[in-house]
């Protein structure tokens, strides 16, 4: 299908873009990112450009992409280590996905104070770097976690439940899986329809890109 991209709002959103666009790899492109201020008031207040972590080496079977990091992601750098990321990792694993083969990325790479959902100008600044991860990575499939991420990909009118009910859509050539983020999951207890959603959907993806014949 045809992806609606965010809005660029600002000639700081076209910097990114025009930065992200120009790194020829990951590490040029995680180099650069980590010294971005297009945010005033997230580059203020965090302690790391939380880039992602992708495979050590190989195209990664799929992209996991939440929302922006949370405490723990910025003390430490890394997307998806707090509690959510634990839960992440569970799933993950009981679905037969080695973590170590995935892409983990965020639509906003730096936390929004008291984890407030990131605003639309942030979101379109950091578009850039996202675009670029995925066109780099190259992944087969991408997995949005949650409301936000759901909306980068399809749009802004997108309902989380109804996305993920709709089942898979082709993104500029890849499957894209829309399902609950893990901090839903975790809110709704483990006996909540968002834990099981979301391990469904995980189990789904790992039998659509291979992961659980290759065990
Ligand atoms: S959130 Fe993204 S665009 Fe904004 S300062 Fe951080 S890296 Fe740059």
């Amino acid at each position: 299908m045809a992806a609606p991209r965010p809005p660029r709002l600002d000639a700081a959103a076209d910097e990114v873009a025009r930065a992200a666009a120009a790194a020829p790899d990951w590490a040029t492109l995680a180099d650069t990112a980590r010294s971005c201020v297009a945010c005033p008031e997230l580059a203020a207040a965090r302690q790391h450009v939380v880039v992602g972590d992708v495979p050590v080496t190989g195209r990664p079977l799929v992209a996991i992409v939440g929302e922006a990091p949370g405490a723990t992601e910025d003390e430490t750098g890394r997307p998806f280590v707090g509690k959510s990321g634990a839960l992440l990792d569970l799933l993950l694993g009981e679905a037969g996905l080695d973590r170590g083969r995935t892409a983990v990325l965020n639509v906003v790479k730096c936390r929004p104070p008291g984890n407030r959902t990131p605003r639309a100008d942030e979101v379109g600044r950091c578009s850039g770097w996202l675009r670029r991860q995925l066109e780099l990575l190259d992944p087969p499939a991408v997995v949005a976690l949650g409301l936000s991420a759901a909306k980068w990909f399809l749009g802004p009118r997108t309902v989380l439940a109804r996305a993920r009910e709709a089942g898979p859509v082709e993104w500029e050539g890849r499957g894209l899986y829309v399902t609950y983020h893990p901090s839903a999951a975790i809110r709704f207890g483990p006996n909540g329809a968002p834990r099981a959603a979301l391990a469904a959907d995980l189990r789904h993806v790992a039998t659509m890109v291979g992961a659980r014949e290759t065990r």
